[in-house]
């Protein structure tokens, strides 16, 4: 058996060698020529002359050897549904949605764009669009108009599929009066929106663009529409991800690279079998929904789990009870799952038969001890944390099992995953730092291997000019994450280098939820930090200075104000923006030269040293946060 310490070496120093190999986990029309061409860094281009299509991979070749096998599992605790959809019935409802969007002029490489709750008619959107080389783009339910205009704007599509309404906690949660606005705002009109009819909430149609998705679904029954075979690096998907400024990235994906990574982490990572369940909590709008909701448990020939609802309605026991019906044997959550659940009675992780569940796969944000010992003990089951970002669609440092068993370390998402040339980077000299425990950047040594982020959709130099040229005189990719490596090349994160914050596993630009507090009418100028969070592990904080501060001078003042500018996010952003607290300052602190010091910031809110403050123009700045921070 090779050791992962081979398996990675040979990785890097036998690329193409390696990744020929593991290309064979999935189907070609047309073998591929080249498995790598870097001819243009950092630019990769995996698998070029080969031919393909995701959906192929995911759903009809299943089809044709196990029609029968379970492949969509719903499950809804919101409306109380469950629908189980074998792959030769999924393989059916992806045809009649993808026959549905090519009536509506859906070409390859035209972008759909999908704005919907976790429903079933998601995943068939998202599959039928890989089915027929069109692009999707997958906007979370949880974001209002402002957001989805600026996707709408940036993806351009020609279709958007939605729906009359989510549900959380049992209270519905309206889509379409925010996608009707989104549409009003934006400059780019789709020319149909396709309207999946829950029955949960009452909406107007816009005639001759909206389409109610049933109607059309019976006039496409027996639709047979086979897959549009594509280049290896024809884009199958954008999504969109939070940076430093305030304009959303779209992530652009390719197709074959993508189906290899995916396939080759369920073998080696996951260690997912066909015929068994996956479970995955996330949501389809981020990216673990992508790639461990949708493409990679299908990939690989499993059953997967989409789930409606939260982890504690109707009771605790929910999602464990799913396991032992369903006998998943793969599960992947997020840490502030954990906690949430850390809350409940421990009785619920006891109830029900775990016995084909083999590990518990926690990411998106930093695990801590306390929870990753407390969960671990409940479930008695490994707990493996894996680190990765929307950008690489796929774990940069995990544990990789099922190349060879390796014990976990708590606080550690693990080694560098076989593909990825991981290096700590010193911040100020640009060097490559060996010394065990010595804090630097994370970066990778290009190319990415496949899967990872083509590039910035329609903006290649916003692409080199973020992720590539950060790290001074060095073309290497930055994750904008602080990390450690210890004696054995286990990695520990320590929070990103960048504005970025991380609330309940969802990444959110600070930068855009200041956008949207300043556009409140009394705000002059707001600074929005990540502080440190029990159970969301951070969440936002606004300081915003007043143009006009008498209408904040009592406490039921300042409340009604705070009340009034949350809701400007909520109505522009979504309530997953909405920060914890809005607190009024007089002056926020900054360098002489007029840059906001958000580092210093956060470090008071967090009761910590602010470093040094050397270059603050007003100290009575910080201080005055200090105080808010310090109980009297
Ligand atoms: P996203 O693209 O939204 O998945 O966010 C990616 C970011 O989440 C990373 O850059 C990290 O800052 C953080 N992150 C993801 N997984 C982990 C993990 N296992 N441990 C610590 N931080 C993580």
């Amino acid at each position: 058996m090779t050791s992962y310490a081979e398996f990675h070496r040979r990785s890097i120093d036998d690329r193409d060698g390696f990744w020929r190999e593991q290309a064979g986990l999935i189907d070609w029309e047309t073998p591929f020529s080249q498995v790598c061409d870097y001819s243009n860094p950092p630019f990769a281009k995996w698998f070029a002359g080969g031919r393909t299509n995701l959906c192929h991979n995911a759903v009809d070749r299943h089809a044709k050897t196990h029609p029968d096998r379970n492949a969509l599992i719903w499950v809804s605790t919101e409306v109380d549904k469950e629908v189980v959809y074998t792959f030769a019935q999924l393989q059916a409802e992806v045809q009649r949605m993808a026959a549905i969007l090519l009536a509506q002029g859906v070409k390859p490489g035209d972008r759909v764009l999908v704005y919907m709750p976790m429903i079933p008619e998601a995943a068939f959107a998202m599959l039928a669009c890989a089915r027929i080389g069109a692009l999707h783009s997958v906007v979370f339910g949880g974001f209002a108009s402002v957001s989805l205009a600026s996707r709408i704007d940036d993806a351009q599509p020609t279709v958007i599929v939605s729906a009359d309404a989510g549900s959380r906690g049992g209270k519905v949660v309206p889509y379409k009066g925010l996608l009707d606005e989104a549409i009003r705002l934006a400059q780019h009109k789709p020319t149909a929106v396709l309207m999946v009819d829950r029955g949960l909430s009452p909406f107007e149609r816009v005639p001759g663009r909206d389409h109610d998705y049933a109607t059309l679904r019976e006039q496409h029954m027996h639709a047979e529409v086979p897959c549009t075979w594509v280049d290896s690096t024809h884009p199958s998907y954008t999504l969109y991800t939070s940076g430093t400024t305030g304009k959303p990235k779209g992530v652009q994906r390719d197709t074959g690279g993508y189906a290899v990574a995916l396939a080759a982490s369920m073998k080696h990572i996951y260690c997912g079998n066909p015929g068994e369940t996956y479970f995955s909590t996330s949501d389809i709008g981020w990216v673990v929904g992508h790639s461990y909701i949708i493409y990679g448990p299908l990939i690989a020939g499993m059953a997967t789990i989409m789930y409606e609802g939260l982890p504690i309605r109707p009771d605790a026991g929910i999602w464990w009870q799913l396991v032992e019906k369903y006998k998943v044997t793969v599960m992947f959550s997020a840490p502030t799952a954990a906690r949430v659940l850390k809350k409940q009675d421990p009785a619920y992780l006891k109830k029900y038969d775990l016995s084909s569940l083999r590990a518990l796969f926690l990411a998106g944000e930093p695990l801590d001890e306390p929870t990753a010992t407390w969960i671990a003990g409940e479930l008695n089951k490994p707990i493996i944390d894996n680190y990765w970002q929307t950008e690489t669609g796929w774990p940069i440092l995990a544990i990789c099992n099922g190349v060879e068993r390796a014990p976990t370390k708590f606080g550690s998402p693990g080694k560098a995953v076989y593909g990825y040339d991981v290096r700590l980077i010193d911040e100020t000299t640009a060097e490559e730092i060996t010394e065990p425990g010595k804090k630097g950047v994370i970066a990778v040594e290009g190319p990415l291997p496949p899967g990872c982020l083509q590039t910035v959709w329609r903006d290649d130099e916003r692409y080199v000019k973020t992720y590539w040229s950060s790290i001074h005189n060095r073309v290497m990719y930055s994750t904008f994450d602080w990390g450690v490596k210890d004696e054995d090349g286990y990695f520990f994160i320590l929070g990103r280098t960048d504005d970025v914050i991380n609330v309940a596993g969802h990444r959110l630009g600070t930068r855009e939820i200041e956008e949207s507090i300043s556009s409140h009418p009394n705000v002059a100028e707001v600074a929005v930090v990540g502080v440190a969070d029990q159970l969301k592990g951070q969440v936002a904080m606004a300081f915003a200075v007043l143009k006009d501060p008498s209408q904040a001078d009592t406490p039921e003042a300042a409340l009604k104000l705070e009340g009034a500018i949350m809701k400007v996010v909520d109505d522009q952003l979504g309530a997953v923006a909405r920060p914890a607290r809005v607190r009024f300052v007089t002056g926020l602190p900054k360098t002489r030269s007029g840059k906001l010091l958000r580092r210093a910031i956060q470090a008071v809110c967090e009761a910590r040293d602010p470093g040094d403050l050397t270059t603050i123009e007003d100290p009575t700045a910080l201080l005055q946060i200090k105080d808010l921070f310090t109980p009297s």
